[in-house]
């Protein structure tokens, strides 16, 4: 882990024009640093102990670079836990720059991206999940992910991570126990025992995945391909989709060239529609390469809207993209032009369950059902408030512990394994704590802490 023995500056105000431009120092010399750069000669200065002081900030001949307020948070009682300084001057580009050059020039160092919270992480101020909701609630598209990453960075996430890490230590403790003393063998009351709370862990890791599942959707978004054959209908329902609330927030390329993905805001979650334009092209009706790309962008989205014509049943293609469709992606079929058929409304009175949805793309009457539909896919209709957000790092996380759990459930049954039920638990102890950094390594924590932005 990196060394905290110097001091870091870095501008914490997005670069451009503001009211108020803000450089934070932290680390040893921090006070020392402020105290030079408010120094006339010899005269020593107060700083105050977190208190807004009015001060001129002054270059090394004793010119004024700005004046603003300086506050100074000393350990631990700081974001970092180190001794902070913030300097507010005025936001501009140049006045910013020439006082971090000046703090520079006073024994600091240009911060790395996200450097303050990552020492704010190594010196236990707060842990890797609370680190990575700093950024998320930064990076927040809508207030429902702004909330939930809140909510992990007021520690609800790591605490439901803990309080299960604490089950299993308990428990692991109690089978190498056993196993020290092998003449006490693990009795049947205790093998039952152990057993109910295994179980009870898987359960509960259960809920925290799938919590965290939805975390993670709403800060990263759920992925849609529209899937059908040509003139279906797929870019008239991807415009509706898109148009309905003007909310087309990027277009990306996808990972695969033919794939582009558009991002939508459904309910404040972003959707980002894998919009598959090979498929389209194609005019044969039966066409292989058609197929290739459906199950390529299949295989690439968590939810797949397969259309076909109301009226129609469902083809060969159809059939084999429904065949291949893996088990973790949520399939709905969608029946379009029900503005040609003379028993409309019957049609849209069918628009009740999630796996089939009766609309029109022209006129767009239905597609408020698929919208209420997709939203129960992304579990948007149960919200409570109790989401925090999560990330892909974390849900892999938590899928190996339920993979070690259920294998060590597996090896209870018999006395012999209990050696190997003790090694599940470790390793599932070890994977969980990966999640708030108890067991993490070094270049993991540079990727995490890399992203964020500088100042942060
Ligand atoms: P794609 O090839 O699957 O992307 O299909 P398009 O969205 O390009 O639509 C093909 C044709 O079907 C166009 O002429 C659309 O206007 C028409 N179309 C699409 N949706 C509907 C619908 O709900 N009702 C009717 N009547 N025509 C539609």
């Amino acid at each position: 882990m990196v060394a905290t023995n110097d001091t870091i500056a870095a501008i914490a105000t997005p670069p451009g024009r503001g009211g108020v431009g803000i450089i934070r120092l932290s680390g040893v010399d921090a006070p020392k640093i402020a105290k030079q750069l408010l120094a006339k000669g010899s005269h020593a200065h107060d700083l105050g102990i977190r208190e807004a002081r009015f001060s001129s900030f002054l270059a090394e001949d004793g010119a004024l670079i700005d004046s603003g307020i300086l506050i100074y948070y000393p350990q631990p009682a700081s974001y970092t836990g180190e001794h902070v300084v913030e300097l507010q001057g005025h936001g501009g580009r140049v006045v910013m720059s020439m006082l971090l050059d000046r703090v520079i020039a006073l024994g600091a160092r240009q911060a790395r991206p996200g450097e303050f919270t990552e020492r704010a992480f190594i010196n236990n101020k707060i842990d890797l999940v609370q680190a990575e909701a700093v950024a998320g609630l930064i990076d927040s598209v809508s207030s429902q992910a702004a909330r939930s990453a809140v909510r992990s960075l007021e520690g609800e996430f790591s605490r439901n991570i803990n309080d299960l890490l604490q089950r299993l230590v308990n428990l692991r403790m109690f089978v190498e126990s056993v196993l020290d003393f092998p003449e006490e063998e693990i009795d049947f009351i205790h093998g039952a025992e152990v057993k109910e709370k295994l179980s009870d862990c898987v359960d509960e890791l259960g809920k925290i995945l799938k919590g965290a599942q939805q975390g993670a959707m709403l800060g990263e978004g759920l992925r849609l391909a529209i899937v059908g054959r040509p003139n279906v209908g797929k870019s008239s329902l991807l415009n509706r989709l898109a148009g309905r609330e003007a909310a087309i927030v990027s277009k990306t390329p996808g990972t695969t060239r033919d794939i582009v993905e558009e991002n939508i805001l459904i309910e404040g979650a972003p959707l980002n529609i894998l919009d598959t334009a090979g498929i389209r092209e194609s005019q044969d009706d039966i066409e292989e390469e058609g197929i290739k790309r459906a199950l390529n962008a299949v295989s690439q989205a968590d939810i797949v809207l397969l259309m076909v014509e109301h009226e129609k049943d469902i083809g060969r293609e159809e059939q084999t993209v429904l065949d291949m469709c893996p088990d973790n992606v949520t399939m709905v079929i969608v029946r379009n032009k029900i503005d040609l058929a003379d028993n409309k409304q019957a049609l849209l009175d069918k628009n009740r369950g999630e796996t089939e949805v009766f609309l029109s793309a022209k006129t767009g009457e239905g597609i408020e059902d698929l919208v209420q539909c997709l939203k129960t896919i992304m579990g948007l209709n149960n919200t409570g408030e109790d989401v925090c957000m999560a990330r892909t790092r974390h849900l892999n996380a938590l899928s190996e512990t339920k993979e070690f759990l259920k294998r060590g459930l597996q090896h209870l049954g018999n006395v012999n394994t209990l050696e190997l039920l003790a090694e599940d638990l470790r390793l599932s102890q070890k994977s969980l704590g990966v999640i708030t950094g108890n067991f993490v390594a070094d270049d993991l924590l540079g990727e995490i802490f890399s992203k964020f932005c500088i100042g942060k």
